[in-house]
This record gives C-alpha cells, sequence and structure tokens, in this order.
C-alpha cells in the first residue's frame, strides 16, 4: 500500500474525480480516498440533466463512475477509506485514512464536499429519489406544472421557491417562524411572485401518498393554544434549510469562514496552508453544482502541479 503521495486528494464527488483526472495526466501519480459516499452528493439525486456533455440525462451515479472510470485510466490510484484526521503543520503533510495509517503527501486536494441538512423525519428517507430532494436546480425540471413546497426561510430556500416558480405551477415556503431570514431582496423577490405563498409559522409533521409524494402533512403555530394541522397536496419536497461543510477534521488546521466552509485564495484553490487546496461545495456556499465544483477540481489539480514544480517536489 502507497503511504506516501505527491497528490492527496481526499473526496470523490465531480470536484475530488476531476482533480484526480488533471493530476494523472500531468504525472502527479494522485492518489484518491474516496470517503463515506463514494461519488458524493450527485449519487442520491435521480436524474442529472445539466450537465453539459450528457444531451439524453444520466442517473448521478452513472455519472460519477464515468468521472472516476476516467480518472483510472490515466493512472489516479482511487481507494475506499475516510481522512480521519490531519496534520497539516509539517511538510509532507500527514492524512490519517480510517484511523488506522498514515499518508504523507506533498500536495493535499481537499474536496470532502457538504452535506444538505434535512428535517430528520423518517417520511424523507420513505419518500428519497420520489419527491423528495434538497436541490432545486437539480430536480426542478420534473415538477413543470406541478405543486411544490420548499421549507426553509433563508436565502437558499428564497432562491429555490423562485427558481422553482418558472416550473411549477404552485409553490409552498414552509417557514417555521413569522419571518423571513433572507436578505431583504430576496424576501421582496418571493412576496411579490404571484406563484409563491408562504407558509409562516407551519412545521412540517410528515408526507403521504401511494406512488411517491403526494401531500405534506403540516402543523400550524406548534405547541399554541389554537394550533392547528394543515394537510397540504404537492408532488414534490424540497429541503433548504441549509447545508453543512464537511471540515470538522480541518478544525484549527486551516482558515474556515464562519459556516465552516473552507476560505481560498479566489479565483485560485490555494487555502492557507501551501500545498493544500479546495474543491468543489467544501469551498462553495453559493453554486454547488456539479458542473462549477468540476471546474474547481480542474483549477485545484493544476496549482497543485504548480505547487510542486515551484517547490521541486
Ligand atoms: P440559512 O441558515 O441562512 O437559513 C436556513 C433556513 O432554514 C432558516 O429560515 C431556518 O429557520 C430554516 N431552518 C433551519 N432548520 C430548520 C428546521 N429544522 N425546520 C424548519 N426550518 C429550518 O441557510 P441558507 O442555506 O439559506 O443560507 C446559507 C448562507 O448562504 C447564508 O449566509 C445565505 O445568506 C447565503 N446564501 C446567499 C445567497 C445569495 O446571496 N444569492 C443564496 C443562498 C445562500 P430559522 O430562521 O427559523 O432559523
Amino acid at each position: 500500500m502507497r503511504k506516501k503521495a505527491r497528490c492527496l486528494i481526499i473526496g470523490s464527488g465531480p470536484a475530488g474525480y476531476t482533480a484526480a483526472i488533471y493530476a494523472a495526466r500531468a504525472n502527479l501519480e494522485p492518489l484518491l480516498y474516496e470517503g463515506m459516499q463514494p461519488g458524493g452528493q450527485l449519487t442520491t439525486t435521480t436524474e442529472v440533466e445539466n450537465y453539459p456533455g450528457y444531451p439524453e440525462g444520466i442517473t448521478g451515479t452513472e455519472m460519477m463512475n464515468d468521472f472516476k472510470k476516467q480518472a483510472e485510466r490515466y493512472g489516479a490510484i482511487i481507494k475506499s477509506g475516510r481522512a480521519t484526521a490531519v496534520d497539516f503543520s509539517v511538510s509532507p503533510k500527514k492524512v490519517t485514512i480510517d484511523n488506522e495509517f498514515v499518508i504523507e503527501a506533498d500536495t493535499v486536494i481537499i474536496s470532502t464536499g457538504a452535506t444538505a441538512k434535512y428535517l430528520g423525519i423518517p417520511d424523507e428517507t420513505k419518500y428519497a429519489g420520489q419527491g423528495v430532494s434538497a436541490c432545486a436546480t437539480c430536480d426542478g425540471f420534473f415538477y413543470r406544472k406541478k405543486k411544490v413546497a420548499v421549507v426553509g426561510g433563508g436565502d437558499t430556500a428564497c432562491e429555490e421557491a423562485t427558481f422553482l416558480s418558472g416550473l411549477a405551477d404552485k409553490v409552498y415556503m414552509i417557514v417555521r417562524k413569522d419571518h423571513l431570514r433572507a436578505s431583504q431582496i430576496m424576501q421582496d423577490r418571493v412576496m411579490s411572485n404571484p406563484k409563491i405563498e408562504i407558509l409562516f409559522e407551519h412545521n412540517t409533521l410528515g408526507l403521504y401518498g401511494e406512488n411517491g409524494v403526494e401531500g405534506v402533512h403540516l402543523v400550524k403555530r406548534l405547541g399554541e393554544s389554537d394550533e392547528e394541522k394543515v394537510d397540504i397536496a404537492i408532488d414534490g419536497f424540497f429541503l433548504a434549510i441549509g447545508h453543512h461543510p464537511n471540515t470538522d477534521i480541518f478544525k484549527g488546521q486551516l482558515k474556515l469562514d464562519d459556516v465552516g466552509y473552507i476560505d481560498t485564495e479566489v479565483p485560485s484553490t490555494k487555502t492557507s496552508v501551501e500545498g493544500v487546496f479546495a474543491a468543489g461545495d467544501v469551498a462553495d456556499s453559493l453554486y454547488r453544482q456539479a458542473v462549477t465544483a468540476a471546474g474547481t477540481g480542474c483549477r485545484a489539480a493544476m496549482d497543485a502541479e504548480r505547487y510542486l514544480s515551484e517547490n521541486k517536489l
């Protein structure tokens, strides 16, 4: 087993695999550890229709398999295993895999992604891929002329609701407080949109439907004397209550922003530690698309290659 790498890539979504393709073709002999969810978040969506080059669409899992095969074809070594600790204070950098062994790496590309937050109700799992989604840009197209609900009251929820209103006939926003948290401009946008109805002070109890989601059970003013249960017929249920960047092991090692995303020296992928680069959703709270992640994966590999040659490593 290889315990040394010129370029170690942590994480295997579009960012990680693209970094592996570029690094392999630059002769960096990259070693990639796939992490908890090989293929990343895309493997939990249904069809991907917005990635250029797939005119008929493709499932997220198939697409990630293609990315992986392409990286392996050029010599990338792809292993299952999860980075459980890092030490970036030394050179080469040390990355512990599965709490079992340490890899020493001249450069590290972090592409551990972000995880969409879910409410934690069992129906989210029951209807996964059958009407429950955490990405309107990915799945909204399937709800043309249908009714959908978006949970959340932040900028993401407003953005997703606005996007969905261009496709669906009706968009409900399920907001637990009596106000939105989003920026004023986004609030104004959803408030003035005739297709969007905001259900303030509503919480989700569950979903129902024989063949996929057909409706949502809500409770209005939970715990108050006038608490009321309401059912609403919908075809799609979109979570937009935030994302959690997968950066727990990098705390204290790299500069992170307030939410935990890795700070990079945009437009490069350089982090606060020389030789460590970040690509994809782990450093991007804004776009979060497969194609943008792949783009930063390419940049990270090019940044790593430059770092190695400048430092004669
Ligand atoms: P936020 O944390 O800002 O908002 C999350 C929303 O989800 C809040 O309304 C919150 O309610 C609600 N929520 C959280 N947990 C639950 C729950 N269990 N049940 C019901 N509702 C829940 O996340 P965003 O993803 O919206 O935004 C993250 C960051 O990214 C923000 O800084 C945002 O400004 C930024 N962003 C900017 C954009 C832009 O500028 N175009 C676009 C998208 C995001 P509550 O208010 O009650 O806590």
